[in-house]
């Protein structure tokens, strides 16, 4: 009797949590209305350079990123004013968990069920009400010359990790990482070889129809770079430098 009272409550949990996230993610995209984007930074090399950075972050500095958003679900013929919103939340002193050890699938799902309860627990005492999507900035000294680690956005949950530079001349190819993890949370796939990093084609590419087709002149953002060359590509220096494609956009439901 009470394993099944037990059992029962069990159901009705997943059965909540289940459709809150379907109507979540269907929310998400109807592009008519707001999405509030909550900012969180971290410092996650623990230095003095990152601590600087993140005293003097400003909710201005990822303006870009609502600029970005605006005017590309316009060049999809929406009409919604200020479709993204972002706020900057207070610093969280804790590092998100890693995922430690070889990635299987098994390993990778219990870590992003880890990353969910997280970011609301860490968050709980500064978001009432919640927001939609919540990214995660780790920010790291730029005098570090270490290749940042993968970031990630997980659209169960509505959660991202961003791995970012203390440093104001990267604010603005930070914020090409930060809008690419934010279309993860949409909904978005990547769009580059996860072998070399290289966009793939045509998918990936800025402006796909462009002839000759190199250098091209933009990025798509979930190919996340301009392929300079077949073989070459570089990380935008500001989303002015970036594009949805018609792909992405398909999976966000622009169109
Ligand atoms: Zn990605």
């Amino acid at each position: 009797m009470f394993k099944a009272i037990r059992i029962g409550i069990l159901l009705f949990i997943l059965f909540f949590v289940a459709v809150s996230t379907l109507l979540t993610q269907a929310r998400s995209t109807d592009w008519d209305s707001s999405l509030w984007v909550k900012i969180y930074p971290i410092n996650a090399d623990g230095s003095e350079v990152s601590r600087g950075y993140i005293d003097k972050l400003e909710v201005k500095d990822f303006s870009g990123i609502e600029a970005f958003i605006d005017r590309e679900i316009a060049r999809y013929g929406r009409d919604l004013r200020r479709p993204v919103r972002i706020e900057l939340g207070r610093e969280i002193t804790e590092q998100p968990p890693a995922l430690g050890g070889e990635p299987s699938a098994w390993r990778v799902m219990l870590w992003s069920l880890k990353i969910r309860w997280w970011a609301s627990s860490v968050t709980d005492e500064q978001d009432n009400p919640a927001p939609d999507v919540r990214i995660f900035v780790r920010y790291h000294s730029p005098s570090d010359a270490f290749r940042l680690e993968n970031s990630v956005g997980l659209q169960k949950g509505m959660v991202g990790i961003v791995n970012a530079f203390a440093s104001r001349g990267q604010k603005g190819s930070n914020n090409v990482v930060i809008a690419h993890e934010f279309l993860h949370t949409l909904g978005a796939t990547d769009k580059y070889d996860p072998a070399d990093g290289n966009p793939t084609f045509p998918e990936g590419y800025g402006e796909p129809d462009r002839s000759p087709r190199f250098p091209q002149r933009l990025a798509e953002i979930m190919g996340g770079r301009i392929a300079i060359s077949a073989l070459d590509a570089e990380i935008p220096k500001s989303l002015r430098y970036a594009v949805i494609g018609e792909q992405t956009a398909e999976e966000i439901r622009l169109r």
